[in-house]
């Protein structure tokens, strides 16, 4: 079993610099500074999966040479701006071969990417030029079947709305959480890689987890080697690289993880 993951971004919903120059506390003289949003490519046993469409997407993949393979199952997180909003990215995997794109979903998420990119799922005028591009699946917690590989899917809160993680052989991506629920922890059990989004030193934050927190979750897990991702301006890479313990760091824009 090979699995490669790659950082496409990990940057939290403005990126780093933000369009209006804002960096907040990160020196800007270290490269691993530049956040672009978050989401991963995920090479496994021969199959690939895009976890989420970013409003980076495009620039990401040129930049990391993925440009190219399709992806066998775009797997959304949800359906907040900074996940989902390169969605038309995916009109060039349709006309590469005109077929749809398959795309998965919580419920509540796909009907919001339903409401908000309509004309990609049921195309739109002349269906000639504009046909639907996409296949959803829905889903929720427990176990996936795409193409031939099996994927945990793990539920989690994210405010007032449900958020989706996603565990692919021994790595965990799990982003925008407050909470994971107990049968989503379960299934992070026996991981070796985890990625993990983080919001605050310390301040509570509604919808997203905290350092203390992400720290205690890591411990139940068993201490797993963990990146932390959505990484917004208040986190300096060195800063919090040195803030947290060892098996803990910080990712970065294009970090590749590879497991046998
Ligand atoms: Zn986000
Ligand atoms: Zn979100």
């Amino acid at each position: 079993m090979t699995t490669k993951l790659t950082v496409l971004g990990c940057g939290g919903s403005l990126g780093i610099p933000n369009v209006a120059g804002r960096h907040g506390n990160c020196d800007m003289s270290n490269p691993r500074n530049f956040r672009t949003r978050t989401s991963a490519w995920v090479a496994h046993n021969g199959k690939n999966f895009l976890i989420d469409t970013s409003p980076d997407m495009r620039s990401q993949l040129l930049r990391e040479n993925l440009a190219g393979p399709r992806p066998d199952a775009v797997l959304y997180t949800h359906s907040h701006a900074d996940h989902c909003h390169g969605i038309e990215e995916l009109r060039a995997y349709y006309w590469s071969n005109e077929t749809q794109v398959d795309i998965y979903a919580h419920p509540f998420h796909m009907a919001d990417l339903k409401k908000r990119f309509d004309y990609l799922f049921y195309g739109s005028g002349n269906q000639d030029l504009y046909r639907p591009i996409l296949r959803p699946h829905e889903i929720g917690q427990g176990k996936l079947s795409v193409a031939g590989e099996e994927i945990a899917v793990i539920e989690m809160t994210h405010g007032d709305m449900p958020c989706l993680g996603y565990r692919i052989g021994a790595v965990a991506w799990t982003t925008d959480y407050k909470a994971i629920s107990p049968a989503g922890l379960a299934a992070l059990a026996g991981i070796k890689v985890w990625f993990t989004a983080v919001a605050d030193w310390d301040v509570p934050h509604p919808s997203h987890a905290i350092l203390p927190e992400v720290l205690d979750l890591c411990e139940q897990l068993g201490n797993p080697r963990t990146y932390l991702i959505h990484l917004n301006p208040r986190f300096d890479y060195a800063k919090l690289d040195a803030m947290t313990p060892p098996h803990v760091t910080p990712a970065h824009d294009g970090l590749i993880v590879e497991l046998e």
